[in-house]
């Protein structure tokens, strides 16, 4: 099993296409809607998280590629520098996925890696650097 993280680009009117359906029922993967910015008529943008067998992950990538979709696959990874941060929450502010929060009871930052959509909105964000970009 693979998992991989995707950027779907969708031109203005292709907004409706039913990728997603397509991609669990024709090619059995397990699809993760990380961030959608989708309105009709205007280009949409849609974040995934893809998991299954790798040459089915293949097959839906190239399925999205023949349909016309713009697609990126991420490359980098957003790394917490745990031991330096003074858990201000200052990155929480600005990070659109939820992936940085603080805990209320303990009032600690907490990373969930997996909803990272890496616009290192956090990196420039954080007064210590400690958030950083790996590649
Ligand atoms: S802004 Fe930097 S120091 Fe503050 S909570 Fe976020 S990672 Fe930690
Ligand atoms: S890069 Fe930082 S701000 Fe952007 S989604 Fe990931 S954790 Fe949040």
């Amino acid at each position: 099993m693979k998992k991989i993280k995707v950027s779907l680009f969708y031109p203005a009117g292709d907004v409706s296409k039913p990728i997603t359906y397509h991609l669990v029922k024709d090619f059995d993967l397990v699809i993760n809607i990380l961030h959608a910015d989708i309105s009709l008529n205007k280009m949409g943008k849609l974040v995934l998280d893809i998991e299954g067998e790798e040459e089915n992950i293949e097959k839906g990538l190239k399925f999205i590629d023949e349909i016309g979709i713009k697609y990126k696959m991420f490359t980098k990874s957003i790394i917490w520098q745990e031991d330096d941060c003074v858990h201000c929450g200052a990155c929480t502010a600005v990070c659109p996925s939820n992936a940085l929060k603080m805990d209320k009871t303990e009032w600690n930052l907490t990373f969930e890696q997996e909803k990272c959509l890496v616009c290192e909105l956090c990196v420039k964000s954080c007064p210590l650097n400690v958030m950083c970009v790996s590649l």
